[in-house]
């Protein structure tokens, strides 16, 4: 019971880092071609402005895909701790797949959305999805043919940072799993909690460019750290 001698509270951050150990190759890295595109010219409100079924494919394809990927040990490792913890937690992810759901984790919040939503853009229902979007089925809650991703795109506003920021606010502990701290504003949670005290580690597989704000590193695969510093957490 070390460590729950000490914290109470703990909020955790997991990126690409941790899907990608399941097969799901990094969306929002640097230098991602697809199909000769630059993700940024699929992934932005001007590109589904631009060229829609561009980005539907896109989408579709991702969506599929992830269906096929299964959770990996460092998210069965995270859901065990969600189960077993007795504090507060919350997995604040950015990733879109449904890995941590799928491996058991119950407090997970998407900040940049979810692959198997659809969006409508007309009546603001999100419904679940897992099907093809290209063919502009009607949306099943107002039947308008206005379904996007429900995914946060590049120049969006990342969802429920309002509770994001409570959370921290609330932390003894912030653990950054899988994430390149490049992207804001995740990049600046493990300043602010930090900055309001909380413990700060990071399990990745090499330095990030945030590494100098963690109290600890950890580097290797999120296959290895994660399921040993969960168990360090429970002992
Ligand atoms: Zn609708």
């Amino acid at each position: 019971m070390a460590a729950m001698d000490r914290i109470r509270n703990i909020v955790i951050l997991t990126g690409a880092g941790i899907s990608a150990e399941s097969g799901i190759d990094t969306f929002r890295g640097g230098g991602g071609l697809w199909e000769q595109h630059r993700v940024e010219d699929v992934a932005t409100p001007e590109a589904f402005a631009r060229d829609p079924e561009l980005v539907l494919r896109f989408y579709d394809m991702r969506r599929e895909a992830i269906q096929t990927k299964q959770p990996n040990p460092a998210h069965f490792a995270l859901a065990r701790l969600d189960a077993e913890w007795p504090g507060e937690l919350l997995i604040v992810t950015q990733n879109v797949d449904d890995l941590h759901e799928r491996a058991g984790a119950k407090r997970v919040l998407h900040m940049h959305g979810e692959h198997l939503n659809a969006w409508c853009t007309w009546c603001d229902v999100r419904s679940s999805w897992r099907g093809p979007l290209l063919n502009r089925p009607p949306c099943p809650a107002c039947g308008a043919r206005a379904l996007r991703p429900d995914v946060v795109w590049f120049g969006e506003m990342p969802y429920r940072m309002d509770e994001i920021y409570a959370a921290l606010r609330g932390c003894d502990m912030f653990v950054s799993i899988g994430t390149s701290g490049a992207v804001y504003p995740a990049a600046g949670f493990v300043r602010d909690a930090r900055e309001l005290g909380a413990r700060t580690l990071e399990l990745n597989l090499e330095h990030s460019e945030g590494s100098a704000w963690f109290d600890e590193s950890r580097l290797g695969p999120a296959g290895e750290l994660v399921p040993a510093w969960v168990a360090e957490m429970l002992l």
